[in-house]
């Protein structure tokens, strides 16, 4: 029997995040800057190598595998990827394969996911405004994510919005928006925005809308119903009663969620890192190329789980963005 990964802090790791390409067909403004270099091709894990690293997670007992970015689904050739995912959900190796898209590929792409053995999808919408789509993504066109939208329920899959809560930007369409999950079968989760990337601290904080400020706006309408059901992650979910709705909250910034942490993310380039807000990582592509066999990169898996924090230190409640990661959302995949 191989050993499950567990933490310093008795943690059992379970999810695996998978960033498959810092590349990406928008530039969100809260994720990326418009100008952004890219890594060079040599750089990336090939997909047999992601294929291994992801497998060897998997075999180490993650039972939970989803594919995140940049934009996943931008990836040349990443339908192949998940389609050699799709031989762990067939084993019972995985519960659950997953991506979380921009949704722009998913008119190509969702026929092919879900025959892969994907069955629900995060898209990330911020706002169903086309002109506001536009601004908010710079290069994004909300008719296009729209048939992809269409394409993905079509195809059986699953959906879930998130939507990034942002301060005089989307605060108008909260209703709207649950209006619209709530038409299509859809749940939505509310994301808090997070301190990453380069523009400066002030900017996060004009865009800062707690997620508190947004659920007393929806009770204002509203009766609510707290959810007990957690993820292992930063979502906290309410039931609301009159629509028989599930909203979940991404609150890493006014909820402290780390003692339940499951989860660790790897990127494009096999970097680990076990802690979304803090700097700490390992490089597992040395080990993954130093050996066609899998006990040196498994070993190195385990000695990056024993690293993992405590937890992370982001702290807005000084006024200022306190525990600001340098590193841009997109490489580590959200
Ligand atoms: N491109 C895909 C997408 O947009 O869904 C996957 C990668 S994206 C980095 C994952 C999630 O992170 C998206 O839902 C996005 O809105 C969110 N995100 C990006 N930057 C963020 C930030 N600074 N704060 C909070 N969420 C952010
Ligand atoms: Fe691309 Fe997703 Fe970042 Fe937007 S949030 S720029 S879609 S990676």
């Amino acid at each position: 029997m191989t050993a499950p990964l567990i933490d310093p802090f008795a943690r059992a790791i379970t999810y695996l995040r998978l960033s498959v390409t810092d590349r990406c067909d928008f530039r969100c403004v809260y994720c990326m800057s418009e100008q952004m270099t890219f890594l060079p091709k040599k750089e990336l894990l090939t997909l047999e190598e992601l294929d291994r690293l992801a497998s060897s997670f998997i075999k180490l007992g993650v039972r939970k595998l989803r594919i995140t970015g940049g934009e996943p689904l931008v990836r040349r050739d990443i339908m192949t990827f998940f389609q050699n995912m799709g031989r762990h959900i067939t084993s019972g190796a995985l519960d659950e394969l997953t991506v979380t898209t921009n949704g722009s590929q998913l008119e190509r792409f969702a026929g092919q996911l879900f025959e892969a053995g994907v069955r629900r999808i995060n898209v990330s919408i911020d706002t169903l405004d086309t002109d506001k789509f536009a601004a908010i993504t710079r290069w994004g066109r909300l008719e296009q994510v729209m048939r992809g939208l269409d394409a993905a329920q079509e195809a059986g899959l699953k959906v879930k919005l998130n939507a990034v809560a942002l301060k005089d930007f989307n605060e108008d369409e909260l209703f709207s928006m649950l209006e619209f999950c709530e038409t299509r079968g859809m749940d939505i989760t509310f994301i808090e925005v997070m301190p990453m990337g380069d523009l400066g601290n002030e900017d996060r904080l004009d865009q800062y809308w707690p997620l508190s400020d947004l659920r007393a706006r929806l009770a204002e309408r509203f009766s609510l119903t707290d959810l007990s059901k957690r993820t292992g992650g930063p979502a906290r979910y309410v039931r609301i009663n009159e629509t028989g709705q599930t909203v979940g909250f991404i609150t890493p910034l006014t909820h402290n969620f780390c003692e339940s942490c499951n989860r660790v993310r790897v990127t494009c380039t096999g970097e680990i890192f076990t802690c979304l807000g803090q700097e700490g990582k390992s490089d597992l592509r040395a080990p993954l190329r130093a050996s066609p066999e899998d006990a040196v990169l498994e070993e190195a898996i385990r000695a990056a789980i024993g690293l993992k924090p405590r937890g992370h230190d982001f702290d807005y409640s000084r006024g200022v963005a306190d525990g600001q990661m340098t590193r841009h959302m997109s490489h580590t995949g959200g």
